[in-house]
């Protein structure tokens, strides 16, 4: 069995599985990690102590196009030396495209985790709600975290024989994220400093990474924290992702007081912090999941969302690009008490369950 991987969410959403799928001794796991995120990753792997058996180089591109193919070629060469019996891929990244393409092209069934996603545009957000599309179209095995996930898969068709509702598998990591937090203090350390620094102002945490947002969005945005940052008594800490077209938040909020932008932090950092947090604006898709199982509320910086749970559970706001918006919901959730913990999204065994079907059908 090939687990493919190479962004942080999909690492941090596959070592549960690689995890269990050693533990169950039926299949055995290798890890080829595509390179499309050289760094991002690596404090979940080397907490998990997993190596990749297959580390192939990012494709030295920026067109979608290239680097898909680039991929596709890259993780094909390791399918072809490592033979494997079923390849699991996660999410709607380009790596998790390209893994599953690789495979169909080789006659490799393809075990798709997090299956059945849709905001219902094909464009937003873009490229991944066509990609994850794509890929229900190869994938034999389709792990579709919630109820609705499993009902889109039926709708378009895919067999109920191949569609397992089993959890999102980023409630497995937390899970075991947290515990080793809070076993180990050294984890994660890189947050301590920062949080401390915020005193007794409430810790406002954001990231920004969405490849739609122009920069139009993008100076909309950095309107709207720095607004909130100067209208509310609060400390924001902004770890930056490595995108070229964030320089511009770098621009408008680099000098703001009460604003910290931060590099981006290896997950238990990352956790520590929104541990921490009173509030979370972002546009991450993980993080809604997250934000939603541990009780923060979250400002999602998009007009829609294909984790319709979390505006259910109550934790989590749509606000778009609207720095208005932004503010006045930024406020009313400052005000509010903080939302309960939900397990809308998974009770932690996902990957449990995934291993187990797999064994069963190999
Ligand atoms: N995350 C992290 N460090 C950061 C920001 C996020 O480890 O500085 C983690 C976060 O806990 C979540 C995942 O990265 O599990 C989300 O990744 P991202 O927002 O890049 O992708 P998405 O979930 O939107 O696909």
């Amino acid at each position: 069995m090939l687990v493919v991987a190479g962004t942080r969410p999909e690492i941090i959403k596959l070592v549960p599985v690689m995890q269990a799928l050693a533990a169950g001794g039926v299949v055995s796991p290798r890890f080829c990690h595509s390179g499309q995120h050289q760094n991002l990753g690596r404090s979940v792997l080397d907490a998990a102590q997993i190596a990749p058996d297959e580390q192939l180089l990012r494709p030295d591109v920026v067109d979608l196009g290239a680097l898909l193919a680039g991929l596709t070629t890259s993780i094909g060469t390791a399918l072809d030396r490592q033979c494997p019996r079923a390849v699991v891929v996660q999410g709607d990244t380009a790596t998790a495209l390209a893994g599953a393409l690789a495979a169909f092209h080789r006659q490799i069934p393809v075990a798709h985790v997090e299956a059945g996603l849709r905001s219902g545009q094909i464009d937003r957000p873009w490229p991944e709600e066509a990609y994850r599309r794509m890929i229900s179209r190869l994938a034999r095995w389709h792990f579709a975290p919630t109820a609705a996930a499993k009902l889109a898969l039926l709708n378009e068709g895919v067999s109920p024989a191949h569609v397992e509702q089993v959890g999102n598998t980023v409630i497995d990591a937390l899970h075991w994220a947290l515990g080793r937090l809070d076993a180990d203090d050294t984890l994660g350390a890189e947050a301590v400093p920062v949080i401390a620094r915020a005193g007794k102002r409430p810790i406002v945490l954001a990231t920004v990474h969405r490849r739609e947002h122009g920069e139009g969005d993008l100076r909309a945005i950095a309107e709207g924290l720095r607004a909130l940052a100067a209208r509310e008594k609060v400390e924001l800490v902004l770890p930056l992702h490595p995108r070229e077209e964030n320089a511009v938040l770098r621009d408008m909020l680099g000098r703001v007081p009460h604003v910290r932008i931060v590099e981006p932090l290896g997950y238990f950092a990352f956790l520590r912090l929104m541990r921490a947090a009173r509030l979370i604006v972002s546009d991450s898709g993980g993080v809604q999941e997250e934000a939603t199982a541990m009780g923060r509320p979250m400002l999602v910086l998009r007009a829609e969302t294909e984790r319709p749970e979390a505006l259910q559970a109550g934790t989590a706001t749509l606000v778009g690009a609207d720095p208005g918006l932004m503010l006045a919901r930024a406020q009313d959730a400052l005000a509010a008490p903080m939302p309960e913990p939900s397990t809308v999204f998974g009770d932690g065994r996902a990957a449990q369950r995934i291993a187990a079907r797999l064994a069963r059908d190999l």
